[in-house]
């Protein structure tokens, strides 16, 4: 029986992937091949309680799809799925929803590679690999800036010469669409609301951090912006920085604008400020123990979260909940004590008993009685992309039969 979704998510030198069987949302099988195109290349398989690794030195995305499909073929796995869904990163103006993947398709995630030239050629790789080696298998394309495809003018354009948006693209984009869509409906179902009469504000907080705005199921603003630098402090990356620094930076430190964006990406944020890790849980126990950095890059951290926290909710008539996910977000009780304190302007008042629950896997509410509501929401985008691609391919052989 045809009845499960093989998700897919290459990135720049890693190919992760999840089988996720559609009718009871369990995981099959999954893993990942990771340092790819270096002589330490990797691939993990996990199924059931046996982990495999095996090395493939200087593999690529090719090499590590075919082993993928090996494993699936040997655990008997492949002959129980029935499409395949790919992460994809960029899909710019062109994709406002998850699309059947045809060849009209694939050229224009081409075109929008250039907002995007280290993950959108990467999934083109995984998608063509996967083509090639099961053409049976309808494949579906799951965008990361689909969902913020709702925002309004005022949230998505820069404040520059309107020709720049019109010629080349240059808007505010968001990403980690598939998150922020399943914490908002988990953060529903949680509070027994419909989604289509809910305010929520997600904090999707993880080595990528984004928070947005979401009014009745739609994305009205996000931090994230043209590229996925913008916006709060995360494990490496920046955040929001003025533009002005660029020049600056490139003549201090004798580089190119490209290498020190680079900079801004790698070895920034909560890496740059402490000096130590860009690894939340290591800066708590490091601060813990009296350790100055990092106890400094958690406030950056806090400070940014709250101040966007607070921005985003002018774009909302009312904040029905607070949503925290990723993996600070589902396991930092620390992190979200702090935000909690930082937004009592906004009501909100922590239930600290309720807040040291909300570790490892475990949802619920984590304020007061008397507070604004603030969740806990564990998300599962690879959950998103499998129901997504089923729903995309049911609404395809409906169509078919109008
Ligand atoms: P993600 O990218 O969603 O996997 O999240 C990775 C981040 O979650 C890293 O900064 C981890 O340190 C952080 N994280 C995971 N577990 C904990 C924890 N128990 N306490 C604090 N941070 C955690």
């Amino acid at each position: 029986m045809h009845s499960a979704v093989l998700v897919i998510n290459c990135g720049s030198s890693s190919v992760k992937f999840s089988c996720i069987e559609a009718g009871t949302q369990a995981l099959l099988c999954g893993g990942m091949a990771e340092k790819l195109l270096t002589e330490a290349a990797v691939v993990t398989i996990e199924l059931g309680d046996e982990t495999t690794k095996t090395a493939m030195p200087m593999g690529g995305h090719a090499e590590a799809i075919s082993a993928i499909y090996s494993a699936l073929q040997q655990a008997g796995i492949a002959e129980r799925i029935a499409a395949v869904g790919h992460r994809v990163v960029h899909g710019a103006e062109a994709f406002k929803s998850s699309v059947v993947i045809t060849d009209a398709v694939l050229d224009t995630i081409e075109r929008c590679a250039s907002f995007a030239p280290l993950h959108n050629p990467a999934n083109l790789l995984g998608i063509k690999m996967m083509q090639q080696l099961a053409p049976h298998w309808p494949q579906v394309a799951v965008f990361d800036t689909a969902f913020h495809q709702t925002l309004p003018p005022e949230a998505f354009l820069y404040g520059v010469p309107m020709p720049w948006y019109r010629d080349f693209g240059v808007r505010r984009y968001g990403f980690h669409g598939s998150s922020h869509r399943f914490v908002c409906q988990q953060a529903a179902h949680m509070l027994g609301i419909p989604l289509s009469n809910s305010a929520f504000i997600t904090a999707h907080l993880g080595n990528g951090s984004s928070a947005a705005a979401i009014l009745n199921g739609k994305s009205v603003d996000t931090t994230m912006g043209f590229t996925p630098l913008e916006g709060l402090v995360m494990g490496t990356r920046s955040g929001d920085v003025d533009a002005g620094l660029l020049p600056y930076l490139a003549t201090s430190l004798q580089m190119s604008t490209n290498e020190v964006i680079g900079l801004l990406n790698t070895k920034s944020g909560l890496l740059g400020l402490s000096g130590l890790s860009n690894d939340m849980r290591t800066l708590s126990e490091a601060a813990s123990s009296g350790n100055a950095g990092a106890a400094l890059a958690i406030e950056v951290f806090v400070f940014r979260l709250a101040k966007a926290i607070g921005a985003l909710a002018i774009s909302l008539p009312r904040l029905d909940a607070l949503v925290f996910t990723g993996g600070i977000g589902e396991n930092s009780v620390m992190v979200r004590s702090k935000t909690l304190a930082r937004l009592s302007i906004l009501g909100f008042e922590e239930d600290a008993t309720q807040n040291a629950l909300c570790i490892r896997g475990r949802s619920g509410t984590i304020s007061s009685a008397a507070s604004t509501t603030a969740l806990v929401a564990n998300t599962n985008e690879e959950l998103m992309i499998a129901t997504d691609t089923l729903r995309v391919l049911a609404e395809r052989v409906e169509g078919l039969g109008d």
